[in-house]
């Protein structure tokens, strides 16, 4: 898997707004939780990356 979620960049206090900006839908969270990434559906095309506006998410 070679996006990577960096948990303290990100504030865990709301919806992320990364879960509408996935192509394929692979990112989901429970609440306002650290989000998850289902490596199943990732096709590892770095749209999170660009778009986590708290850098959050890392693409090896
Ligand atoms: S890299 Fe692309 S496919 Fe994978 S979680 Fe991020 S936006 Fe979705």
């Amino acid at each position: 898997m070679a996006i990577k979620i960096i948990s303290n960049r990100c504030p865990q206090n709301h919806r992320c707004p990364l879960l509408h900006v996935c192509p394929v839908d692979a990112i989901s969270q429970n609440g306002v939780g650290l989000p998850v990434i289902d490596e199943t559906k990732c096709t590892e095309c770095g749209k999170c990356v660009r778009y986590c506006a708290m850098g959050a998410m890392h693409l090896k």
